[in-house]
């Protein structure tokens, strides 16, 4: 006999309920703002990747109603068939000049823009050498391509040369990683990664999903920190969803690499285009962070405030150095009854224990914003100081 839908969904959840893996997001009533309305309660956000504060910003806010008005609510069409409207490659244009690449393409989201272009641009007889801690979407990205895929020790330049050595093709050679690591807020060592790639004649691929609008001059992001943003070898993709503000994804680097994924890119070919409105938010991002230097610079002034206090406190925040701050309680339970304790004292931070993050590393990432107050940090560093002492994390 066959399995029924409800055996297969009681089994399925079951089994996530006794492994504690079952997940019950918390609802905003309000939009995503450092402070803000969750399930009912105001607190101090320090759960979102809202960076620059862009998620509510008046500037992106004009712009999207202006876009929605004058372009209206949908593209109507895949961006291949009748749905690239001027303002799609118009933002385009701004984003390869912002970024200083060739060429830049903007696909639905970071996860979609891994699955596209690892999909497009890999062939079998090719090698993939992807970091361990990389992202699910480039994990997912990669089941799709026939290349052969090794995986090197996080962000180890000596293990990466390894398996260059070791699986030598003809083929492309890609080298994977992220800019700064979701869970752990650590950057990758791009100028080191990317010797070892040249020497063996491969391409850096980094997606720079936390790095884009936080690294380097105007966020332009992790390879432009590093200085590589002209070169035709380093492909940089990320999300718009993120420090942007809106939602969406990109790809930008060699001059030709825009032509190949809009003609092999599947999500680019069978998906409708981004909306008017999303599109006209994230040009407004684009300009208000170069029109305004004081977003990265708070956003990088409350980072060092925070990391230094947590540290004062005698927190573990795993050698982060940048706004994704972590902090390691040990296990799963202890990550998440101190989310819990966290969110009665009015701060508003997530738990996350294995799979997510490695066993006896469960911990809570707390993301820093331009957009907090010294007030919302200090409330924050007051839970956090009474938390730590009731779970005897700290002393
Ligand atoms: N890559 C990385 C490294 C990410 O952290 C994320 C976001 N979770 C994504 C890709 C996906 O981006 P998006 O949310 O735009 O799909």
């Amino acid at each position: 006999m066959s399995t029924s839908l409800s055996d297969r969904l009681t089994a399925e959840l079951s089994g996530l309920r006794e492994s504690g893996l079952l997940i019950h997001p918390r609802v905003l009533d309000s939009a995503s703002r450092a402070r803000t309305r969750v399930d009912g309660r105001e607190v101090v956000n320090l759960a979102s990747n809202n960076y620059l504060g862009f998620a509510d910003h008046p500037a992106l806010k004009a712009r999207a109603a202006e876009y929605l008005e004058r372009w209206g609510v949908g593209a109507g069409a895949v961006r291949t068939i009748a749905g690239t409207l001027r303002i799609h490659e118009e933002f385009e244009s701004q984003l390869a000049a912002f970024k200083h690449t060739g060429s830049a393409l903007v696909l639905h989201s970071g996860f979609t823009t891994n699955q596209g272009v690892l999909g497009a641009l890999l062939r079998d007889g090719d090698l993939v050498v992807s970091d361990e801690l990389n992202h699910a979407s480039i994990i997912d990205g990669l089941r799709l391509t026939k290349a052969t895929k090794k995986v090197y020790k996080h962000a180890d330049p000596d293990d990466l040369e390894r398996l260059l050595k070791e699986h030598d093709t003809d083929g492309l050679k890609l080298v994977v990683t992220d800019g700064v690591f979701s869970m752990d807020g650590d950057v990758a060592p791009l100028d080191r990664l990317v010797e070892v790639a040249r020497r063996h004649g491969a391409v850096t691929y980094v997606d720079d999903a936390h790095g884009s609008g936080v690294m380097g001059e105007s966020g332009r992001g992790t390879v432009h920190h590093f200085g590589f943003e002209y070169a035709d070898d380093v492909i940089q993709v990320g999300t718009l969803s993120k420090a942007w503000g809106g939602v969406g994804g990109y790809a930008a680097g060699h001059g030709d690499l825009r032509q190949l994924l809009i003609n092999r890119a599947r999500p680019y070919l069978f998906s409708t285009a981004q909306a008017p409105a999303t599109v006209g938010a994230l040009s407004a991002a684009l300009d208000e962070v170069q029109r305004d230097p004081t977003l990265m610079a708070r956003l990088w002034d409350n980072t060092r405030y925070f990391k230094a206090e947590l540290q004062g406190l005698g927190f573990d925040i795993f050698g982060s150095t940048t706004p994704i701050t972590p902090v390691i309680f040990g296990e799963a339970p202890a990550a998440f009854e101190a989310s819990r304790l966290l969110f009665e004292r009015g701060v508003f931070a997530v738990g996350l224990g294995f799979p997510t993050v490695p066993r006896g590393l469960a911990r809570i990432r707390n993301i820093v914003t331009a957009e907090h107050t010294r007030d919302d940090l200090d409330h924050a560093l007051q839970a956090y100081a009474e938390v730590g002492r009731k779970l005897s994390i700290i002393s």
